[in-house]
């Protein structure tokens, strides 16, 4: 009769080492930032377009170009610059915030509402859905606007 023992001990070390060697390795670097999710985004793209077109070589190219970028960014010990990156990146998406919102809500809507803005004050107004031409007044500041809807 044998008795196998396994030593679970034993591959918690082995789990904790790698670990550490881990964090070790990316001591330093980089790592994953909020730009890395967005670049992550856009190779998603990339490799969708790749497939889509069928141009499997040349946009594979620059897929993997791109891919090795972003690994790049992640090991860089370059911290400085990295960051200098990445706040870029939240600085373009806060501009864009209100674009983003604007374009969700037409998607949530789309059944049944058009979206329009003032142009005397800029408001982003939410209308019935209608053919032709409408007149409408701006709840906030009370111009008279005249909108064509084609759908
Ligand atoms: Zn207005």
């Amino acid at each position: 009769m044998s008795i196998v023992l396994y030593d679970l001990s034993e591959k918690s070390d082995t789990v904790n080492n790698f670990i550490s060697k881990l964090r070790n390795f990316m001591a330093g670097r980089n790592g994953v930032d909020k730009l890395t999710y967005g670049l992550i985004a856009v190779y998603c793209i990339i490799a969708a377009v790749r497939v889509i077109s069928g141009l499997y070589l040349p946009i594979g190219i620059i897929q993997y170009a791109f891919l090795a970028f972003i690994i790049y960014r992640i090991m860089s010990r370059n911290l400085q610059k990295r960051y200098r990156e990445n706040y870029k990146f939240e600085q373009f998406l806060k501009a864009w915030k209100p674009y983003f919102e604007h374009l969700k809500l037409r998607f949530r809507f789309i059944k049944t509402h058009r979206f329009r803005t003032c142009r005397h004050c800029g408001e982003f107004l939410r209308l019935k859905r209608g053919r032709g031409k409408r007149q409408i007044i701006c709840p906030k500041c009370g111009s008279e606007l005249t909108f064509h809807f084609l759908f």
